[in-house]
């Protein structure tokens, strides 16, 4: 059924919405939920901002604490699966740190960090920096890049374990880098018809954004800074490039980031784009979680 409400509507973006269990922390200091999910089954989610007042969203899906992987899974997989049909499909998870887009990706491979691309695969501590070079046929691509050749499921798993092992490669804090940095893993897809003979090369982007959240005044220094910076920049080019593909603007501006750049030929076009906003339900993160959902919204 919601492969073929994809397949039939218009547009090719999606945002799915899921918010967190509380944590344990929030539980033992009893922090209150401030996320109503009365209307989650049409996609209608309310978030109470003060004693009388509430804001409402509306988004494709709307996923509940309570919903597993499985529930996610489900409404994801036609997604994945119509890479099969030859078309380009990016999914990617925005929100602050700690909502759960790792959790929802299933994804720790290239990283894009500082405005710097990483190869998580090279084998040589690469120095090289690399770029995004246009093909003949138009599409994007990233010329040094590792490449894995993967047959079945269990390499996909050994390529993303030596990915996140990379990862983690250079940094102090791992988790304190990984929400700096957008986490980018391509699949590319040679598909045959065994009925025509017809073969289609498509490509699956999963992409596991830096976290949303703005840094405290007194953080945003030197390095932090400069992070901040980019990460402000990457984030909100990549809203540009939804919103402009949202409205059908004439012009989409790829270019304003190394993030969009790559996933140029994956973003618009026939290619179909699904976006999972993760939030946190708790009333401290109030400000973020707004923030977090006006910015799902002005997307769709
Ligand atoms: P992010 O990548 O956005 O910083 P994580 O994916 O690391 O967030 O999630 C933070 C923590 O919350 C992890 O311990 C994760 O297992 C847990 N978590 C996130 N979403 C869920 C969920 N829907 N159900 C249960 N645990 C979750
Ligand atoms: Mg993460």
């Amino acid at each position: 059924e919601l492969y073929n409400y994809i397949q039939e509507t218009k547009g090719n973006i999606r945002v799915f919405c899921r918010c967190r269990p509380l944590n344990k922390e929030e539980t033992s200091t009893k922090s209150a939920t401030i996320v109503d999910f009365d209307g989650a089954k049409d996609g209608d989610l309310g978030v109470i901002t003060g004693n009388n007042s509430k804001k409402s969203f509306k988004f494709d899906r709307v996923y509940t604490p309570k919903d597993g992987q499985v529930d996610v899974f489900a409404d994801a997989s036609p997604m994945v699966v119509s890479v099969l049909d030859g078309y380009n499909v990016c999914i990617f998870a925005y929100g602050q740190t700690g909502t759960g887009k790792t959790f929802t990706m299933e994804v720790s491979v290239l990283e894009v960090y500082n405005e710097q691309i990483r190869d998580l695969l090279a084998t040589s501590p690469a120095s090289k920096k690399l770029e995004i070079k246009q093909s003949s046929e138009g599409s994007h691509h990233v010329p040094g890049l590792v490449e894995a050749k993967v047959d079945n499921i269990n390499e996909v798993w050994n390529v993303l374990q030596a990915g996140s092992n990379a990862r983690a490669v250079g940094s102090n804090n791992v988790n304190e880098h990984s929400s700096r940095s957008h986490c980018m893993l391509s699949i590319m897809v040679k598909a045959k018809n065994l009925m025509n003979g017809d073969c289609t090369k498509s490509k699956l982007w999963l992409v596991d954004l830096a976290g949303s959240e703005r840094l405290a005044k007194t953080d945003v220094q030197g390095e932090r800074l400069k992070e901040a910076q980019n990460i402000n920049r990457s984030l909100s080019a990549l809203g540009d490039v939804i919103y402009a593909l949202a409205t059908k603007s004439s012009h989409i501006p790829y270019r304003n980031s190394k993030l969009t750049h790559l996933l140029q030929d994956s973003l618009g076009g026939d290619s179909k784009t699904l976006m999972f906003v993760q939030i946190s339900p708790s009333e401290h993160d109030v400000s973020e979680t707004l923030s977090s959902l006006n910015f799902a919204t002005r997307v769709r």
